[in-house]
């Protein structure tokens, strides 16, 4: 009854509200609801959390949501505003990307919400309804800005500096004085996003932060009481504290140095606290996350696939259960509080798929209404991502809201964690076991394994397997299914074949047993040692020539004492600047080339692997196994790694 309450309140506050710019001003006090009560998820609490801290939501696809049939529903499962039910939920604050104009000549959609100044009107007044104050993202681009892209918008490409920094400046002023005009309480701007080293098509800092400063400047002269923030990812590369000395050094005019914190790919919480303290204390600013989040389960609902499943390679702090999305944002905010930072912004919580029953179906709510994460008409802008992956939510098994929109008792989290809901510490999930063995060797599987608690602790239990040994004799990967606890455990099994060649990946730092024909007068071609351009280990084989030089070389190797069998042989090639190449992998048996599989030379780290199977052996033929490389352009360049000849089961 409280948050009842709390809510009449705010409606009695905004119409007491006389002009535009007040509302967010007389807002910004009104209390939070009290403990929301029969959450059965263990919440261990923030201590000393500020009344103020912000418990922010990216709230941005919604409205695009909704226009495609998305509905939401409260606890109780009555259909409900959704920015009520965050708000009633403990959510203070909505973000929104503004894109300036994510729209081709005709009008279509780029998708991704078609996030531009009309959605954050749209968003930030149902978000100021019930007391939440907004925070505006300024990408700064027509459509998704982040580390791999800060293209500017098709409007600015050809302007000059001067001019572009003028029109950003102009831009902002414009669109915060629309926002302040409709009454939207404005607390904090963000002027670009994930700008790790690049915005709006620039990527010297020198210009970096001039336009980062043309920012700045509209939003105090729109909203002076508003934080700008500056809003880089990766905290785990090691460069925030470049970041921040480049923004003092250009005398940047900023409130909030804000990190992007994925906890599966972003590092450790420690690390995160460490570098977001450092910029603080170095430089005095507020440090916040701007965007995280965690899944809740493995599946995909919209036949879109996810950034995370229960397949991705990626670290796994926590089980991706409701338990696990809670653990994440309670520990993510406990690492800003620690760092004495301001706040933590959840990103997209409120996106799910548009609940079709096919790809197809769900395919033309996207064309139709920017709905999915990005629609083909997008391909003119971003030809190199959108063009080539358009499609639906990446994200909908990391929302608070299940498929049909009902929402998840998870994200009583974002009231909980400042009481606590400290229930029975009981057992939620298994850790999953990995285990790598060669073909032949015997298959022991572990008698413990590891169970997590729902304070996400660990203690070792006893598992039973149900495995069928006679199975695993084949090479490949394998999930083994147990139970420990009463709880599904899985053992993650890889079965490598056995590598007949010596010195496969020239870890052996020697070309031995390799025999190497240089056909053309190649000038370096040798086994080198560099990680970085090594598929695997520290070692590759490595080939270089400059002008005039022609590149022509085999690269092969003769095991002795085979048996009879039918094998396959597999070896990879990366390079560069090596024209019309021609490169295939080979077989000989008595000299005589049996088969070959052509290979591609593209671009530094994309390897490319060429891949013969079928060769029928016979004991005492001589079996050859090698790479054919040929190059036609001058400065051809090349790392070849990871051979293997294996018998066939
Ligand atoms: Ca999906």
């Amino acid at each position: 009854m409280k948050r009842i309450c709390a809510v009449l309140l705010i409606l009695v506050l905004l119409a007491g509200c006389a002009g535009p710019g007040q509302t967010g001003i007389e807002m910004e006090n009104v209390a939070p609801a009290g403990k929301l009560e029969g959450c059965s998820l263990y919440v261990k609490p923030v201590e000393g959390l500020p009344q103020d801290f912000i418990l922010g939501m990216d709230a941005s696809q919604v409205p695009a949501l909704e226009r495609s049939g998305v509905k939401y529903y409260d606890r109780d499962g009555s259909e409900q505003d959704v920015f009520r039910i965050l708000a009633e939920h403990g959510v203070n604050m909505i973000r929104v990307r503004v894109w300036n104009d994510p729209f081709d000549a005709q009008g279509r959609g780029y998708g991704g919400g078609n996030c531009n100044l009309d959605t954050a009107l749209e968003i930030g007044k149902r978000a100021a309804r019930y007391g939440m104050k907004l925070l505006v993202d300024f990408h700064y681009s027509d459509f998704w800005a982040d580390p791999g892209k800060q293209m500017a918008p098709k409007a600015w490409k050809e302007l000059d500096f001067d001019s572009k920094q003028q029109a950003l400046e102009d831009f902002t002023r414009d669109s915060l004085t629309a926002l302040r005009d409709a009454g939207i309480p404005v607390a904090m701007v963000q002027v670009g996003n994930e700008t790790n080293g690049a915005l709006c098509g620039e990527t010297d800092w020198k210009y970096i932060t001039a336009l980062m400063a043309a920012g700045s400047r509209a939003v105090r002269e729109v909203f002076p009481e508003a934080k700008v923030a500056v809003h880089f990812a990766n905290p785990e590369s090691g460069a925030y504290a470049a970041y921040a000395r480049n923004l003092s050094i250009y005398k940047l005019d900023y409130d909030v140095f804000g990190s992007s914190y994925y906890p599966y790919w972003h590092g450790s919480l420690e690390n995160l606290t460490a570098v977001l303290k450092q910029v603080r204390e170095k430089y005095g600013k507020d440090v916040m996350v701007l965007e995280t989040s965690y899944a809740w389960t493995g599946e995909d609902f919209d036949f879109s696939g996810n950034t995370i499943s229960e397949d991705s390679a990626v670290d796994k702090p926590y089980p991706y259960s409701l338990q696990g999305q809670v653990n994440s944002l309670r520990d993510v905010t406990q690492a800003v509080l620690d760092a004495g930072g301001v706040g933590v912004c959840y990103w997209e919580g409120t996106w799910i798929g548009v609940g079709g029953g096919s790809r197809e179906e769900n395919q033309k709510l996207w064309e139709q209404y920017g709905s999915g994460w990005a629609s083909s008409y997008a391909g003119e802008y971003d030809p190199e991502d959108a063009g080539k992956w358009y499609g639906g939510c990446a994200v909908d098994n990391q929302s608070f809201f299940d498929p049909q929109g009902r929402v998840l008792e998870s994200l009583m989290a974002f009231n909980l964690i400042r009481w606590g809901n400290e229930t029975e510490l009981t057992v939620q999930a298994v850790e999953d076991s990995e285990l790598r063995i060669t073909l032949g060797e015997p298959l022991e599987l572990p008698e413990r394994v590891q169970v997590i608690l729902v304070d996400n602790s660990r203690r070792e239990a006893p598992v039973e397997w149900d495995a069928d040994p006679d199975r695993l004799t084949q090479p490949g990967q394998y999930t083994v299914t147990g139970r420990a606890e009463g709880l599904e455990a899985r053992l993650l099994l890889t079965v490598e074949n056995v590598n007949l060649l010596e010195n496969p990946s020239f870890e052996a730092g020697v070309e031995d047993p390799w025999q190497v024909e240089n056909l053309g007068g190649c000038r370096e071609l040798m086994p080198e040692q560099k990680a970085g351009d090594s598929l695997t280990g520290e070692w590759h084989y490595h080939f270089w020539s400059p002008d005039a030089e022609k590149v022509e070389f085999t690269l092969e190797q003769s095991p002795e004492g085979l048996e009879s069998g039918t094998y396959s042989f597999s070896i990879h090639i990366m390079g560069g600047d090596c024209g019309e190449a021609e490169v295939y992998a080979y077989a000989k048996l008595d000299g005589k080339t049996v088969a070959t599989a052509p290979m591609e030379i593209t671009a530094w780290n994309e390897w490319h692997a060429g891949e013969i199977s079928g060769i029928q052996y016979a004991a005492g033929q001589s079996l050859t196994v090698g790479i054919y490389v040929k190059t036609d352009a001058a400065g051809a360049w090349g790392k070849i790694d990871d051979a293997a000849l294996c018998l066939e089961p």
